[in-house]
């Protein structure tokens, strides 16, 4: 779907999409899209630009990053973009010079491409974007134990727990000798 810029200019433009995610397996350990990405949305004229907000929401499957087990997330994901029809004005570093009327800081500035926004191209960067650097199950995941590889999360394994590693004995004796403090 392409947002045309044009049918923002005498009222603001909505969309309700169910987006096609499968390009969205970005092969990033095995990460992916389920099913579709419902995307709800609209767009602003605020002269000179326009004003991008959305709200994704999708089912996505990682792989804990602690146990490797896959597990499901359901995503809700906001976005707001100042989207710029002006050619000359792409580039992601701005010099200051010409006053900008809408430039909040935090606002990222989207160039339109023939007037118009590609809004699955969008989506799937922004799905991919958001996609953790270190996905957990759960943030009381165990993991797997590093002595015999058991998720410890579901079964209980035999290893002592915290074994003691010997590499710290030098320093065990030290304490010993200064009386165990
Ligand atoms: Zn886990
Ligand atoms: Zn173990």
């Amino acid at each position: 779907m392409h947002l045309q810029l044009d049918q923002a200019r005498n009222g603001p433009l909505r969309w309700h999409e169910r987006l096609e995610a499968a390009a969205a397996d970005s092969g990033r350990d095995g990460a992916i899209v389920l099913g579709c990405v419902d995307c709800e949305g609209s767009l602003v004229f605020v002269g000179p630009d326009f004003l991008l907000e959305a709200t994704l929401h999708y089912r996505q499957r990682l792989h804990c990053d602690r146990c490797l087990t896959a597990y499901e997330q359901e995503v809700e994901l906001p976005l707001a973009f100042v989207v710029t029809n002006r050619p000359d004005d792409v580039s992601a570093t701005d010099d200051g010079a010409g006053a900008r009327e809408l430039e909040p800081e935090d606002l990222t500035t989207l160039g339109a491409v023939d007037g118009a926004v590609d809004l699955a191209v969008l989506v799937r960067e922004q799905v991919e974007l958001n996609l953790p650097m270190k996905p957990i199950c759960d943030p009381a995941c165990r993991g797997l134990c590093p002595q015999c590889g058991a998720d410890r999360g579901r079964e209980v394994c035999t290893c002592a727990g915290e074994r003691f590693d010997p590499r710290w004995s030098g320093l065990e004796a030290i304490r010993e000798r200064l009386g165990g403090v």
